[in-house]
């Protein structure tokens, strides 16, 4: 299992600020940019760099440079807030776009938008997504992003749920996961408990009222896409 859960105090202490129900959109925002580049910071730890020869005011020396050509590819929507901050750590990646939505009922990602070139233009590819919560939208993008020929891939959350930790792994064992924490379970609509709610949302001030709330149905059909999930953890 390639499940790396950050340990770094500033994470704990953003990441309770984030889930607290109180937060505003804008803090909310911020926040999500700051977690991104403490967990893109530690996700690029292991990146080759090559030697390249400079010159400082003061004499030539060997220096390192970032080696493979690196690719974010936000889940959409949510993880589109996490895209500037890693643009600021990473000024030179490229952003790929694969629309895929989560079907409210079956939890099942929908691809409906994907205009990746033949080939692939990078060596590694992050995946940014707040919530790993079924694992589904992740699992499909990375089966995308290796048909293109991406030779490594890594998701970047900054909540995880084990069942999507789970799903994802057991779907793509090569794939690192970096989160910010893995919380306890989903809950019967889908949602990482006990979480932030909806990230989407809650970075884009769009309340939809009682029925989109986090909790609210049961849905018999998402509920027993969350159980069978949970029956496959429990094997
Ligand atoms: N997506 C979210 O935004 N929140 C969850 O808890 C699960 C999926």
């Amino acid at each position: 299992m390639s499940l790396h859960r950050s340990d770094h105090p500033l994470v704990a202490h953003k990441l309770a600020i984030l889930r607290d129900k109180t937060t505003e959109p804008k803090k909310f925002r911020d926040l999500v940019r700051e977690l991104t580049w403490l967990l893109g910071y530690e996700a690029m730890s292991d990146l080759e760099t090559r030697p390249e020869p400079i010159e400082t005011p003061l004499e030539p020396m060997t220096a390192a440079r970032l080696e493979p050509k690196v690719g974010l590819i936000p889940i959409l929507r949510a993880g589109l807030g996490m895209v500037d901050a890693m643009l600021e750590l990473l000024p030179t990646a490229e952003v790929w776009h694969i629309g895929l939505y989560r079907d409210e009922r079956t939890l099942k990602p929908v691809e409906y938008y994907n205009k990746l070139p033949d080939a692939a233009t990078v060596q590694v590819c992050l995946i940014l997504d707040p919530m790993l919560a079924t694992g589904g939208s992740s699992a499909a993008t990375v089966d995308i992003l290796k048909t293109w020929g991406a030779a490594r891939i890594k998701q970047v959350s900054l909540i995880a749920a084990p069942e999507g930790v789970a799903t994802l792994t057991n779907a793509h064992p090569d794939v690192d996961i970096h989160v910010g924490a893995l919380d306890s379970h989903l809950n019967d609509r889908g949602y990482i408990v006990p979480g932030l709610g909806d990230a989407g949302d809650r970075q884009f001030g769009t309340f939809a009222g009682p029925a989109s709330e986090p909790g609210h149905g049961p849905d018999d059909e998402t509920a027993e896409v969350v159980r069978r999930l949970q029956r496959d953890l429990d094997r």
